[in-house]
């Protein structure tokens, strides 16, 4: 079979495929490019928060060095003592805990006397030896003195500011402030980085103060001892990273040895990068495909014809199934105008498509569609249903009647020449009207369907017309198989047994088996020509005749023990049965079971049944005959073969159909036909039985004829086997007594 993908779905496969390869290009580019800005982003992001952070302590510290210097002019130019000056304790007492401040305070170098807002100094303890007292007397101006630990262990602090107090050019003590680390410390706790971002304080050892990187964590420590030690000796702000972090550094700040560390995870930089990145290209996504769909409405009208270009088949042009439909639906039925729909059907695609290379195939495909075209009226559309199946749609002109069909069926039954060679194709074509058998195309399509399979099997190069009757006998063939498929199981089938008789002796030499069937299901007896079909086309043949078969075998072993002796059994064997491929095995391992001699066993086979396959049939023939099996061709005169031909087969006797007994006395035609099928039957060695013999007329014409054997209702109907023994005897019976009379 070849798969054929519409040209439509083919473009939008590719369309599709392209789609994903741009998306992941341009995922790819985007991650990188975002990735790459994302991270200067962040270290920009950063740098300006530290920066801001710098000029904030900047201003700090700055701001105590002028509130410092302000306390001690102030100070200086009060002219009076300065221990325990009143309006010195308010003063103090205005300002500690403020911008920073940790304190502000006065030592008076004559005594040591510490005025100070809110630290008791201990006993004892005397500022004049402390070393930021000792190095801003030294300098005699305002100084940035080292942090220090103080003597009280939880005074901290980051920065000492002394300044000079000279009243009348005399150094006479210093003012002093102090800027609180937790101020600090609050202030950069207070600052939010971001993804997760930390930062802190490093001396310029590169020592980081614990208490304020409580939840950091610490195996960083050693990284940022060695960052920050590198980083010091650079004057520019710089980010360098670890296995696990970025780190970005601030300059000194002014009077503060300390730096400023950032801290990032990298793994939260990371996942920023992806979810920008996503949400990038989702949005891309988003507006692509509204761009398409916008362009896809503005200009529909012109995409219409060349998604129309792209239904049709890639071999025949013509539009598909689905389109097919649509335009039917859409350009046609509106009208309300009679029409016909044909599903034409290519019978013997199949075994076309097996023999031809399908470079022939596509060609023979394009003539036939050439030559249905032809056909059809101007007001018309034809399809492609399938590889092997068209379909067409006209409008009924009036009168047409069936002349289209007509023409169509003997065009198409032609000969065609294709590439060198001649190709015969078998067409069926199933027909229904519009509106009179349905309104809208699936009902259509269905009901040409149900005309196309009531065609028989025997028939080709034919239309059929739907007919609402043709839909019931779908349903009842559903139900007789469905009854059938039960009865296999349930043992409904049963055989009788029509006696064959021969003319000259009247001696009963045979019997043809025949079944018999009366349906639970069904609640009635179903003839078995009308469920002997229904079998063969519905795939039960195989098992019912096995069914059969076995029946007859151990009947036949059954007369035989009684002493019964009937020289031959015929039995009808199908098409199906006899092609079959264990056919053969079975036969032989069913007759073994039973000890039944192949010599008893006659199989009818009809003459139309052999021809199907005539090479397989002989094959098979041959091989039963050389078991002893008796063959018999079956409804003779029925088909259009020839006795030459059959002379090729290893057959033994012919029977003749019954259409040529009935009332053959009356009919010389029949006569003459008849006595030349018995003369060349016999020149060919076969023997000739009539069927359907009904009276004695017909009887004795036939043996005028030279017919050897008769069977018919004129002896009897087919009987049960137990009314067979009765009817045996009973004749046995009249036939002692005829020749007593004799005698
Ligand atoms: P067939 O093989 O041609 O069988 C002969 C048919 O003619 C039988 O019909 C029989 O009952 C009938 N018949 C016999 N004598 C007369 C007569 O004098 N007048 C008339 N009008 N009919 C007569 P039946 O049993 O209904 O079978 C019909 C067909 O069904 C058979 O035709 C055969 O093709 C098929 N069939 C029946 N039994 C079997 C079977 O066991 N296996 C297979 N494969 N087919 C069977
Ligand atoms: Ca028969
Ligand atoms: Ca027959």
């Amino acid at each position: 079979m070849m798969l054929r993908i519409s040209n439509k779905n083919k473009l939008i496969a590719s369309f599709v495929a392209l789609l994903l390869i741009g998306l992941l290009a341009s995922t790819t580019v985007a991650y990188f490019h975002v990735k790459k800005r994302l991270e200067v982003a962040i270290q920009q992001e950063i740098q300006l928060k530290a920066d801001l952070v710098a000029v904030k302590l900047n201003h700090l510290t700055q701001n105590t060095i002028e509130q410092v210097n302000h306390f001690a002019l102030h100070l200086d130019l009060s002219g009076i003592e300065l221990e325990q000056h009143p309006s010195f304790e308010y003063f103090l007492l205005r300002h500690p805990n403020h911008n920073g401040l940790e304190y502000l305070g006065y030592v008076v170098d004559s005594d040591g006397y510490y005025g100070i807002a809110n630290w008791q100094a201990p006993a004892g303890y005397d500022p004049r030896k402390r070393p930021w007292y000792i190095e801003g007397k030294k300098a005699n101006t305002e100084r940035f003195g080292k942090p220090y630990i103080s003597v009280d262990s939880d005074l901290q602090a980051l920065l000492a500011v002394t300044s000079p107090i000279t009243q009348n050019s005399k150094f006479v003590g210093l003012a002093t402030a102090h800027i609180k680390f937790d101020y600090v410390l609050a202030i950069l706790r207070d600052l939010d980085l971001g993804l997760a971002g930390k930062a802190f304080l490093v001396d310029q050892h590169g020592n980081v103060d614990l208490p304020q990187i409580q939840d950091v964590d610490l195996t960083w420590q050693a990284e940022v001892k060695n960052i920050i030690k590198q980083g010091v000796t650079s004057s520019l702000s710089n980010a360098t990273n670890s296995s696990t972090q970025l780190f970005y550094i601030t300059d000194a700040i002014e009077h503060i040895a300390s730096r400023i560390v950032f801290a990032v995870p990298k793994a939260a930089v990371s996942q920023k990068i992806y979810q920008d990145t996503l949400t990038l290209l989702i949005k891309f996504l988003l507006i692509f495909i509204l761009v398409m769909f916008a362009l896809y409405l503005s200009n529909r009208h012109l995409l219409a014809p060349l998604f129309n270009y792209l239904e049709l088949d890639s071999v025949t042009r013509l539009p598909s199934k689905k389109h097919f439909k649509q335009q039917i639906t859409q350009d046609f039925l509106p009208l309300n105008k009679p029409g016909r729909l044909l599903i034409i059907n290519m019978e013997n695609f199949s075994r076309i498509t097996a023999a031809y290379p399908a470079t022939t195939v596509n060609l023979l495909q394009n003539k036939i569609k050439e030559r249905i075209q032809l056909q059809l009226t101007e007001h018309s559309l034809l399809g492609n249903f399938s590889e092997s199946r068209y379909i067409a749609y006209y409008q009924l002109s009036e009168g047409d009647n069936h002349a289209l069909l007509i023409a169509l069926t003997s065009a198409l039954s032609q000969l065609y020449e294709v590439a060198g060679g001649e190709i015969y194709c078998n067409f069926r074509i199933g027909v229904c009207d519009f509106p009179e058998h349905g309104n809208d195309i699936e009902t259509l399509i269905d009901n040409s369907f149900s005309a196309l399979a009531s065609i028989s099997r025997q028939h080709n190069n034919t239309f059929a017309v739907f007919t609402p009757k043709i839909n019931q006998q779908f349903s009842d063939v559903q139900k007789i198989h469905n009854a059938m498929t039960k009865a296999l199981y349930a043992k409904e089938f049963t055989m009788v047994y029509q006696p064959q008789i021969n003319s000259l002796s009247g001696e009963l030499f045979a019997v043809e088996a025949l079944v018999r069937w009366h349906s639970k299901t069904l609640n009635r007896t179903v003839s078995p020509a009308e469920f002997i079909p229904i079998a063969e086309s519905n795939g039960l043949m195989v098992s019912l005749g096995e069914n059969i078969i076995r029946q007859v075998f151990s009947q036949v072993a059954q007369w035989n023990e009684q002493g019964l002796t009937i020289a031959k059994v015929s039995i009808n064997i199908s098409p199906q049965q006899l092609l079959a491929h264990s056919f053969y095995d079975n036969l032989m391992r069913w007759i073994n079971d039973v000890k039944v001699s192949p010599k008893q066993i006659e199989l009818e086979i009809t003459e139309t049944s052999l021809l199907q396959d005539p090479t397989a049939s002989i094959a098979i023939l041959n091989k039963l005959n050389q078991c002893g099996f008796s063959i018999a061709i079956d409804d003779f005169g029925t088909g259009y073969s020839s006795l030459e031909y059959l002379n090729t087969m290893p057959l033994h006797k012919l029977k003749i159909d019954r259409s040529f007994v009935i009332d053959l006395d009356k009919k010389t035609k029949s006569a003459v036909l008849v006595k030349t099928i018995i003369a060349m039957a016999h020149n060919l060695g076969l023997e000739v039985l009539a069927e359907g013999v009904e009276n004695q007329a017909e009887a004795s014409t036939l043996q005028v004829l030279g017919c050897d054997n008769i069977q018919g209702y004129l002896y009897s109907k087919p009987l049960s086997a137990s009314d067979l023994v009765d009817y045996i005897a009973k004749r046995e019976q009249s036939n002692i007594k005829q020749l007593r009379q004799k005698a």
